[in-house]
Parts: C-alpha cells; structure tokens; sequence
C-alpha cells in the first residue's frame, strides 16, 4: 500500500475509508486525533492507498 500526501479514486469501484486514530501524539492535554485516508479498491488492489 502506497502512503500519499494526498489520495484519490481511481476508478469506479474504488472508496474512501477515514479512521481516527486515539491519542497518537503524546504530551498534549487535548485529545489529539490523526485522521488517516484510505482507499480501498474490490476491483484493483493496486488501487489501493494511504494517506497520513
Ligand atoms: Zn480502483
């Protein structure tokens, strides 16, 4: 899986699946969430993406 700064469809079949991680940043007194971006493809595994 590629890891991309910014990431896409690529055809029809691919879609989009957002994740929020839990307090991956330490020493911050707020909940600090990363948001990750994946792609996902039933068609092309190659399609598939990461991004964060
Ligand atoms: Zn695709």
């Amino acid at each position: 899986m590629k890891v991309q700064a910014s990431v896409k469809k690529r055809c029809p079949h691919c879609y989009i699946v957002i994740r929020t991680k839990k307090g991956s940043q330490k020493g911050r007194k707020k909940k600090a969430r990363k948001r990750v971006v994946y792609v996902y493809c039933k068609a092309n595994p190659r399609h598939k993406q990461k991004q964060g």
